[in-house]
């Protein structure tokens, strides 16, 4: 049985897994595709791309870009993405120095608060990629501050929370060009994250895919078949291309597992075609 993931995070984001560990997962779970999608990077792209070749796996190179949006989180996947395009890799600088300036004032936010967690235990509790919120609870976790990640952000990490400092966002338009001077597709990740309902998701929808929103991620881990039909008619009835991914990180959210969406089934291969034939065509396009 053939399988594609088409959502997938390593040790470069908040994946627990390595490039190469992740493709070695991926080819041992039967996958043929796998797409590797970390937080505002594509530093695990070029250690993944060489590691899928050797075992005879397609690695779809992708990224997931934190969105400003008024209601939930919104996140656009990047599919497809050409690794090489400057435009993408010059934002992607000045983001990762806005991580990195935030994550020097929510520690400074932590001394003032007592809690004496310093960026070498943060550096310490990650695999070696970009640091964010979840490193700083694990470090939090390891020096016995807080007794679980959950609680590190319900007490000093979550929006508005004492050691809180905002991360630099990228608005929509914003992130659906980045994506798209990169040659890939912008697609809507986890769509149940925004927390709209359906007229309202639905609406949205349609003036996201004007502004050129490419698809949504209909299959998805935490969706039930029922909501996967549901999130299927809304694009069809916007017209807007179709993705699943399982998300998985490994450790940081051990349920999830690789290649597995809609109550623990596969995403059907075809998506991928289907998505290959839409950026060609778009492509083709451009290019009159
Ligand atoms: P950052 O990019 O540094 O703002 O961290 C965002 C990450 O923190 C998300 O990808 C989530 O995995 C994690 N996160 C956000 N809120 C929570 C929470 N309440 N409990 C546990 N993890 C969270
Ligand atoms: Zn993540
Ligand atoms: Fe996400
Ligand atoms: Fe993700």
């Amino acid at each position: 049985m053939q399988t594609i993931d088409l959502h997938a995070h390593t040790t470069a984001s908040d994946g627990s897994l390595t490039p190469t560990q992740l493709m070695v997962l991926s080819a041992e779970e039967g996958l043929t595709a796998i797409a590797v999608t970390d937080h505002d990077t594509i530093d695990g792209l070029s250690e993944a791309t060489g590691a899928a070749a050797a075992l005879n796996i397609e690695l779809v190179p992708g990224i997931e870009l934190g969105l400003d949006y008024p209601h939930g989180r919104f996140h656009l996947l990047g599919l497809l993405i050409d690794p090489q395009c400057e435009v993408l890799a010059g934002r992607l600088v000045r983001l990762k120095e806005n991580r990195r300036q935030r994550n020097a004032r929510m520690l400074a936010k932590m001394q003032e608060l007592g809690l004496p967690i310093t960026l070498e235990d943060v550096q310490r509790a990650s695999g070696g990629g970009q640091l964010g919120r979840p490193h700083i609870a694990l470090a939090m976790v390891g020096k016995g501050i807080v007794s679980s990640v959950a609680e590190a952000f319900a007490l000093y990490l979550a929006d508005g929370k004492p050691a809180h400092v905002p991360k630099d966002k990228i608005p929509p338009q914003e992130g659906i060009d980045l994506i798209h001077a990169a040659g890939g597709l912008a697609i809507m990740a986890h769509p149940n994250s925004l927390k709209l309902n359906h007229h309202d998701l639905s609406s949205d929808l349609q003036e996201l895919r004007a502004i050129g929103l490419d698809g949504i991620e209909c299959y998805y881990s935490q969706h039930s078949p029922a909501r996967t039909a549901e999130l299927l008619q809304i694009a069809a009835a916007v017209g807007l291309l179709v993705s699943g991914g399982s998300d998985f990180h490994g450790d940081p959210k051990p349920d999830i597992r690789i290649g597995q969406v809609d109550d623990g089934r596969p995403a059907p291969n075809a998506l991928l075609y289907a998505l290959k034939e839409a950026k060609a065509v778009v492509r083709a396009e451009r290019k009159r």
